[in-house]
Protein backbone atom coordinates (compact mmCIF):
# COMPACT_ATOMS: atom_id res chain seq x y z
CA UNK A 1 0.00 0.00 0.00
CA UNK A 2 1.03 3.55 -0.65
CA UNK A 3 0.33 6.31 2.22
CA UNK A 4 1.22 10.06 2.21
CA UNK A 5 2.12 11.41 5.67
CA UNK A 6 2.51 15.09 6.31
CA UNK A 7 5.68 15.30 8.44
CA UNK A 8 5.86 18.53 10.86
CA UNK A 9 9.08 18.59 12.13
CA UNK A 10 8.61 22.12 14.23
CA UNK A 11 11.03 23.76 16.74
CA UNK A 12 14.02 22.70 18.80
CA UNK A 13 14.52 18.50 18.69
CA UNK A 14 11.29 18.55 16.51
CA UNK A 15 13.59 18.00 13.24
CA UNK A 16 16.13 15.54 14.77
CA UNK A 17 13.27 13.05 16.31
CA UNK A 18 11.12 13.22 12.85
CA UNK A 19 13.62 12.29 10.64
CA UNK A 20 14.46 9.15 13.31
CA UNK A 21 10.80 8.51 13.03
CA UNK A 22 10.64 8.84 9.34
CA UNK A 23 13.52 6.72 9.10
CA UNK A 24 11.86 3.97 10.46
CA UNK A 25 8.50 4.55 8.74
CA UNK A 26 11.04 3.86 5.79
CA UNK A 27 12.66 0.84 6.85
CA UNK A 28 9.06 -0.46 8.18
CA UNK A 29 7.55 0.01 4.53
CA UNK A 30 10.52 -1.51 2.91
CA UNK A 31 10.38 -4.55 5.06
CA UNK A 32 6.59 -4.98 4.59
CA UNK A 33 6.31 -3.59 0.80
CA UNK A 34 4.53 -0.54 1.38
CA UNK A 35 5.36 3.13 0.15
CA UNK A 36 4.94 5.85 2.47
CA UNK A 37 5.26 9.32 1.06
CA UNK A 38 6.18 12.28 3.29
CA UNK A 39 5.74 16.48 2.57
CA UNK A 40 7.27 18.30 5.00
CA UNK A 41 5.34 21.52 6.05
CA UNK A 42 5.98 24.42 8.56
CA UNK A 43 4.67 24.78 12.03
CA UNK A 44 5.32 26.48 15.05
CA UNK A 45 8.30 29.12 15.68
CA UNK A 46 10.03 27.96 12.02
CA UNK A 47 6.43 28.66 10.18
CA UNK A 48 6.34 32.73 12.14
CA UNK A 49 10.40 33.16 10.92
CA UNK A 50 9.23 31.94 7.49
CA UNK A 51 5.75 33.25 6.99
CA UNK A 52 5.29 35.45 10.03
CA UNK A 53 2.70 33.07 11.49
CA UNK A 54 2.47 29.78 13.90
CA UNK A 55 -0.03 27.76 11.27
CA UNK A 56 -0.15 28.91 7.75
CA UNK A 57 -2.96 27.50 5.80
CA UNK A 58 -0.70 25.66 3.26
CA UNK A 59 0.35 23.44 6.51
CA UNK A 60 -3.13 23.24 7.26
CA UNK A 61 -4.29 22.16 3.42
CA UNK A 62 -1.22 19.66 3.19
CA UNK A 63 -2.55 17.87 6.37
CA UNK A 64 -6.56 17.59 5.44
CA UNK A 65 -5.42 16.13 2.44
CA UNK A 66 -2.96 13.70 3.74
CA UNK A 67 -3.18 9.71 5.36
CA UNK A 68 -1.84 11.01 8.33
CA UNK A 69 0.35 13.48 10.34
CA UNK A 70 3.64 13.54 12.06
CA UNK A 71 4.47 15.86 14.24
CA UNK A 72 7.85 16.71 16.09
CA UNK A 73 7.15 19.80 18.67
CA UNK A 74 7.24 23.66 18.68
CA UNK A 75 8.38 26.29 20.39
CA UNK A 76 11.57 27.68 22.38
CA UNK A 77 12.75 30.84 23.77
CA UNK A 78 13.46 32.72 20.55
CA UNK A 79 9.71 33.29 20.05
CA UNK A 80 8.83 34.03 23.80
CA UNK A 81 8.08 37.22 23.11
CA UNK A 82 5.13 36.80 20.17
CA UNK A 83 1.63 37.95 21.54
CA UNK A 84 -0.51 35.38 22.86
CA UNK A 85 -2.08 34.90 19.38
CA UNK A 86 0.89 34.08 17.72
CA UNK A 87 3.01 32.35 19.68
CA UNK A 88 4.05 28.91 18.10
CA UNK A 89 2.15 26.91 21.06
CA UNK A 90 -1.62 28.34 19.10
CA UNK A 91 -0.46 25.94 15.85
CA UNK A 92 -1.40 23.39 18.03
CA UNK A 93 -4.64 23.96 19.14
CA UNK A 94 -5.07 25.30 15.36
CA UNK A 95 -4.19 22.07 13.80
CA UNK A 96 -6.09 19.73 15.90
CA UNK A 97 -9.06 21.65 15.33
CA UNK A 98 -8.80 22.19 11.65
CA UNK A 99 -8.18 18.27 11.71
CA UNK A 100 -11.62 17.68 14.02
CA UNK A 101 -9.64 15.73 16.03
CA UNK A 102 -11.87 14.75 19.44
CA UNK A 103 -9.45 11.88 21.12
CA UNK A 104 -6.75 11.59 22.37
CA UNK A 105 -4.82 8.84 23.26
CA UNK A 106 -1.87 8.63 25.58
CA UNK A 107 -0.33 5.23 26.46
CA UNK A 108 1.86 5.67 29.71
CA UNK A 109 4.19 2.57 30.13
CA UNK A 110 6.78 1.41 31.66
CA UNK A 111 9.11 -0.97 30.34
CA UNK A 112 10.97 -3.21 32.24
CA UNK A 113 14.31 -2.30 31.36
CA UNK A 114 13.51 1.32 32.23
CA UNK A 115 11.58 0.73 35.95
CA UNK A 116 14.60 2.55 37.49
CA UNK A 117 13.43 5.94 35.99
CA UNK A 118 10.11 5.76 37.58
CA UNK A 119 9.62 8.05 40.78
CA UNK A 120 7.46 5.02 42.19
CA UNK A 121 9.11 1.49 44.41
CA UNK A 122 10.01 -1.25 42.84
CA UNK A 123 7.65 -3.15 44.59
CA UNK A 124 5.16 -1.28 43.15
CA UNK A 125 5.96 -1.07 39.44
CA UNK A 126 8.50 -4.05 39.73
CA UNK A 127 6.36 -5.74 36.55
CA UNK A 128 6.02 -2.60 34.88
CA UNK A 129 2.72 -1.29 33.74
CA UNK A 130 0.96 -0.35 30.20
CA UNK A 131 -2.15 2.21 30.73
CA UNK A 132 -3.44 3.77 27.77
CA UNK A 133 -5.28 6.64 28.66
CA UNK A 134 -8.23 7.64 26.28
CA UNK A 135 -9.07 11.42 26.59
CA UNK A 136 -12.02 13.77 25.53
CA UNK A 137 -10.53 16.22 23.72
CA UNK A 138 -13.06 19.09 22.76
CA UNK A 139 -16.01 19.05 24.77
CA UNK A 140 -16.08 19.66 28.50
CA UNK A 141 -15.15 22.47 31.21
CA UNK A 142 -12.14 23.78 28.85
CA UNK A 143 -14.91 24.45 25.65
CA UNK A 144 -17.94 24.64 28.19
CA UNK A 145 -19.96 28.32 28.90
CA UNK A 146 -17.54 30.88 30.77
CA UNK A 147 -17.44 34.67 31.64
CA UNK A 148 -18.04 36.46 34.81
CA UNK A 149 -21.33 37.24 36.57
CA UNK A 150 -22.45 38.85 40.29
CA UNK A 151 -22.43 36.13 42.69
CA UNK A 152 -23.74 35.45 46.64
CA UNK A 153 -19.83 36.91 47.36
CA UNK A 154 -19.90 39.62 44.84
CA UNK A 155 -18.48 39.12 41.13
CA UNK A 156 -17.19 35.30 40.15
CA UNK A 157 -15.93 33.76 37.50
CA UNK A 158 -17.58 30.49 35.92
CA UNK A 159 -16.81 27.53 33.71
CA UNK A 160 -19.26 25.16 32.74
CA UNK A 161 -18.65 21.30 32.14
CA UNK A 162 -21.05 19.59 29.39
CA UNK A 163 -21.41 16.23 27.99
CA UNK A 164 -23.97 15.23 25.81
CA UNK A 165 -24.55 11.84 25.02
CA UNK A 166 -23.53 11.95 21.73
CA UNK A 167 -19.79 13.18 22.49
CA UNK A 168 -19.92 10.66 25.49
CA UNK A 169 -20.80 7.22 23.19
CA UNK A 170 -18.04 8.59 20.43
CA UNK A 171 -15.26 8.34 23.01
CA UNK A 172 -16.53 5.69 24.81
CA UNK A 173 -16.83 3.28 21.42
CA UNK A 174 -13.28 4.37 21.02
CA UNK A 175 -12.04 3.11 24.76
CA UNK A 176 -13.67 -0.16 24.29
CA UNK A 177 -12.29 -0.85 20.53
CA UNK A 178 -9.39 0.20 22.09
CA UNK A 179 -9.42 -2.61 24.99
CA UNK A 180 -10.28 -5.31 22.59
CA UNK A 181 -7.01 -4.89 20.82
CA UNK A 182 -5.19 -4.84 24.17
CA UNK A 183 -6.24 -6.43 27.40
CA UNK A 184 -10.20 -6.20 27.96
CA UNK A 185 -10.32 -4.02 30.07
CA UNK A 186 -11.80 -0.38 30.68
CA UNK A 187 -11.94 1.69 33.80
CA UNK A 188 -13.98 5.12 33.05
CA UNK A 189 -12.93 7.83 35.55
CA UNK A 190 -15.85 10.43 36.36
CA UNK A 191 -16.82 12.29 39.68
CA UNK A 192 -20.60 10.73 39.36
CA UNK A 193 -20.86 11.34 43.05
CA UNK A 194 -20.93 15.08 42.71
CA UNK A 195 -21.59 15.99 38.86
CA UNK A 196 -24.69 15.83 36.69
CA UNK A 197 -22.68 15.90 33.45
CA UNK A 198 -20.58 13.23 35.26
CA UNK A 199 -24.02 10.88 36.36
CA UNK A 200 -24.81 11.01 32.62
CA UNK A 201 -21.17 10.03 31.50
CA UNK A 202 -21.19 7.29 33.61
CA UNK A 203 -24.77 6.05 32.55
CA UNK A 204 -23.91 6.25 29.13
CA UNK A 205 -20.61 3.99 29.43
CA UNK A 206 -23.09 1.52 31.36
CA UNK A 207 -25.11 1.59 28.15
CA UNK A 208 -22.31 1.13 25.95
CA UNK A 209 -20.71 -1.37 28.15
CA UNK A 210 -23.36 -3.63 27.16
CA UNK A 211 -22.13 -4.10 23.49
CA UNK A 212 -19.10 -5.46 24.87
CA UNK A 213 -19.42 -8.14 27.46
CA UNK A 214 -15.89 -9.61 26.90
CA UNK A 215 -14.38 -6.22 28.29
CA UNK A 216 -14.00 -6.39 31.70
CA UNK A 217 -15.65 -2.94 32.53
CA UNK A 218 -15.52 -0.49 35.52
CA UNK A 219 -16.17 2.87 36.86
CA UNK A 220 -13.40 4.88 39.27
CA UNK A 221 -14.14 8.32 40.88
CA UNK A 222 -11.53 10.48 39.67
CA UNK A 223 -9.76 11.46 42.99
CA UNK A 224 -9.52 7.85 43.44
CA UNK A 225 -7.85 7.35 39.98
CA UNK A 226 -5.44 10.01 40.98
CA UNK A 227 -4.27 7.24 44.20
CA UNK A 228 -4.91 4.26 41.79
CA UNK A 229 -2.14 5.67 39.34
CA UNK A 230 0.80 5.62 42.11
CA UNK A 231 -0.76 2.97 44.17
CA UNK A 232 -0.82 0.29 41.50
CA UNK A 233 -0.75 1.41 38.02
CA UNK A 234 -0.09 -2.31 36.74
CA UNK A 235 -4.19 -2.57 37.16
CA UNK A 236 -4.97 -0.61 34.44
CA UNK A 237 -5.33 -1.42 30.79
CA UNK A 238 -7.38 1.48 29.01
CA UNK A 239 -8.77 4.49 31.04
CA UNK A 240 -12.10 6.38 29.92
CA UNK A 241 -12.21 10.30 30.69
CA UNK A 242 -13.16 13.29 30.11
CA UNK A 243 -11.32 16.36 28.65
CA UNK A 244 -10.04 17.74 32.32
CA UNK A 245 -9.96 14.82 34.06
CA UNK A 246 -7.53 13.18 31.35
CA UNK A 247 -5.71 16.50 30.99
CA UNK A 248 -4.89 15.58 35.02
CA UNK A 249 -4.49 11.69 35.00
CA UNK A 250 -2.60 11.50 31.74
CA UNK A 251 0.14 13.95 32.67
CA UNK A 252 -0.05 12.03 36.27
CA UNK A 253 0.65 8.77 34.32
CA UNK A 254 3.11 9.90 32.15
CA UNK A 255 5.51 10.79 35.29
CA UNK A 256 5.37 7.59 36.71
CA UNK A 257 7.31 5.78 34.01
CA UNK A 258 9.89 8.54 34.79
CA UNK A 259 10.65 9.18 30.80
CA UNK A 260 9.30 11.65 28.54
CA UNK A 261 11.61 10.60 25.48
CA UNK A 262 9.21 7.21 25.61
CA UNK A 263 6.18 8.45 25.63
CA UNK A 264 3.77 8.93 21.83
CA UNK A 265 0.34 10.04 21.48
CA UNK A 266 -2.73 10.02 18.91
CA UNK A 267 -5.32 12.45 18.38
CA UNK A 268 -7.73 11.25 16.20
CA UNK A 269 -11.03 12.06 14.85
CA UNK A 270 -13.71 10.91 12.19
CA UNK A 271 -11.97 8.53 9.47
CA UNK A 272 -8.63 7.58 9.95
CA UNK A 273 -6.42 10.28 9.69
CA UNK A 274 -4.77 11.19 12.97
CA UNK A 275 -2.28 13.73 14.53
CA UNK A 276 1.05 11.73 16.15
CA UNK A 277 3.49 13.59 18.39
CA UNK A 278 5.47 12.59 21.40
CA UNK A 279 4.13 14.34 24.33
CA UNK A 280 7.40 15.96 25.30
CA UNK A 281 7.63 19.31 24.19
CA UNK A 282 10.97 20.92 21.71
CA UNK A 283 13.59 20.51 24.51
CA UNK A 284 15.17 23.50 23.34
CA UNK A 285 17.96 23.74 25.96
CA UNK A 286 18.93 19.71 24.04
CA UNK A 287 18.36 20.88 20.72
CA UNK A 288 21.06 20.46 18.18
CA UNK A 289 23.61 18.92 20.69
CA UNK A 290 22.34 14.99 19.39
CA UNK A 291 20.71 13.93 23.04
CA UNK A 292 17.23 13.80 21.94
CA UNK A 293 15.62 10.80 22.31
CA UNK A 294 13.66 9.57 19.04
CA UNK A 295 12.06 7.04 20.87
CA UNK A 296 8.57 8.86 21.95
CA UNK A 297 8.65 10.44 17.63
CA UNK A 298 9.48 6.55 16.73
CA UNK A 299 6.70 5.20 18.79
CA UNK A 300 4.17 8.01 17.67
CA UNK A 301 4.95 6.39 13.43
CA UNK A 302 4.28 2.97 15.34
CA UNK A 303 0.57 3.91 16.77
CA UNK A 304 -0.03 5.64 13.17
CA UNK A 305 0.42 2.74 11.34
CA UNK A 306 -1.93 0.45 13.99
CA UNK A 307 -4.68 3.36 14.16
CA UNK A 308 -4.61 5.29 11.03
CA UNK A 309 -3.32 2.77 8.40
CA UNK A 310 -4.50 -0.45 10.19
CA UNK A 311 -1.14 -1.95 10.11
CA UNK A 312 -0.63 -3.82 13.38
CA UNK A 313 2.19 -6.26 12.26
CA UNK A 314 4.01 -3.37 11.11
CA UNK A 315 3.54 -1.61 14.16
CA UNK A 316 4.38 -4.37 16.63
CA UNK A 317 7.71 -5.00 14.22
CA UNK A 318 8.70 -1.49 15.45
CA UNK A 319 8.13 -1.55 19.65
CA UNK A 320 9.63 -4.86 19.04
CA UNK A 321 12.64 -2.85 17.81
CA UNK A 322 12.59 -0.29 20.65
CA UNK A 323 12.04 -3.10 23.20
CA UNK A 324 15.24 -5.43 22.12
CA UNK A 325 17.21 -2.26 21.99
CA UNK A 326 16.30 -1.25 25.02
CA UNK A 327 17.21 -5.27 26.49
CA UNK A 328 20.39 -4.76 24.71
CA UNK A 329 21.03 -1.77 26.97
CA UNK A 330 21.57 0.95 24.62
CA UNK A 331 20.35 4.43 26.15
CA UNK A 332 20.08 7.95 25.26
CA UNK A 333 21.17 10.83 28.09
CA UNK A 334 17.85 11.23 29.84
CA UNK A 335 16.85 6.96 30.34
CA UNK A 336 20.58 6.46 30.95
CA UNK A 337 21.54 4.02 33.57
CA UNK A 338 24.48 2.34 35.13
CA UNK A 339 26.18 -0.22 33.03
CA UNK A 340 24.09 1.38 29.74
CA UNK A 341 25.39 2.26 26.78
CA UNK A 342 24.77 5.91 25.78
CA UNK A 343 23.91 6.72 22.33
CA UNK A 344 23.14 10.29 20.65
CA UNK A 345 20.13 10.28 18.37
CA UNK A 346 21.39 9.33 15.66
CA UNK A 347 22.99 6.49 17.16
CA UNK A 348 19.78 5.13 18.76
CA UNK A 349 18.15 5.32 15.38
CA UNK A 350 20.54 3.16 13.58
CA UNK A 351 20.02 0.54 16.43
CA UNK A 352 16.04 0.63 16.22
CA UNK A 353 16.44 0.39 12.19
CA UNK A 354 18.86 -2.47 12.55
CA UNK A 355 16.35 -4.26 14.65
CA UNK A 356 13.08 -3.48 12.36
P1 LIG B 1 10.07 19.86 27.15
O1 LIG B 1 9.25 18.63 27.10
O2 LIG B 1 10.49 20.43 25.87
O3 LIG B 1 11.38 19.57 28.04
C1 LIG B 1 11.32 19.18 29.41
C2 LIG B 1 12.65 18.47 29.77
O4 LIG B 1 12.65 17.17 29.19
C3 LIG B 1 13.89 19.18 29.24
O5 LIG B 1 14.92 19.03 30.17
C4 LIG B 1 14.23 18.44 27.97
O6 LIG B 1 15.60 18.45 27.65
C5 LIG B 1 13.75 17.03 28.31
N1 LIG B 1 13.29 16.32 27.11
C6 LIG B 1 12.11 16.50 26.46
N2 LIG B 1 12.04 15.70 25.41
C7 LIG B 1 13.16 14.98 25.38
C8 LIG B 1 13.67 13.97 24.51
N3 LIG B 1 12.99 13.52 23.45
N4 LIG B 1 14.89 13.45 24.77
C9 LIG B 1 15.60 13.86 25.84
N5 LIG B 1 15.18 14.79 26.70
C10 LIG B 1 13.97 15.36 26.47
O7 LIG B 1 9.23 20.92 28.00
P2 LIG B 1 9.54 22.45 28.29
O8 LIG B 1 11.01 22.65 28.53
O9 LIG B 1 8.58 22.83 29.34
O10 LIG B 1 9.12 23.24 26.97
C11 LIG B 1 10.04 23.63 25.93
C12 LIG B 1 9.24 24.23 24.80
O11 LIG B 1 8.39 23.21 24.22
C13 LIG B 1 8.31 25.37 25.22
O12 LIG B 1 8.33 26.35 24.22
C14 LIG B 1 6.95 24.70 25.29
O13 LIG B 1 5.90 25.60 25.07
C15 LIG B 1 7.06 23.72 24.16
N6 LIG B 1 6.14 22.55 24.27
C16 LIG B 1 5.65 22.09 23.09
C17 LIG B 1 4.85 20.96 23.10
C18 LIG B 1 4.37 20.44 21.78
O14 LIG B 1 4.86 20.86 20.75
N7 LIG B 1 3.43 19.50 21.77
C19 LIG B 1 4.56 20.29 24.29
C20 LIG B 1 5.11 20.79 25.48
C21 LIG B 1 5.92 21.93 25.45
Amino acid sequence: MEYNITLLKGDGIGPEIVESAAAVLEKTGEKFGHKFNFTNCLIGGCAIDETGIPLPPETVETCLASDSVLLGAVGGPKWDDQPGDNRPEKALLGIRSAMGLYTNLRPAKLYPALRSASPLKDSIVGRGFDIMIVRELTGGIYFGDRGYRQGKFGREAFDTEAYSVTEIERIGKIAFDTAMKRSMKVCSVDKANVLESSRLWRSTMHRLAENYPQVEYRDMFVDNAAMQLVRDPGQFDVIVTSNMFGDILSDEASQITGSIGMLASASLGEGSRGLYEPIHGSAPDIAGTGKANPIAAVLSGAMMLRLSFGLGDEAESIEQAVDKVLNDGFRTADIMSENCKALNCMEMTERILDNI
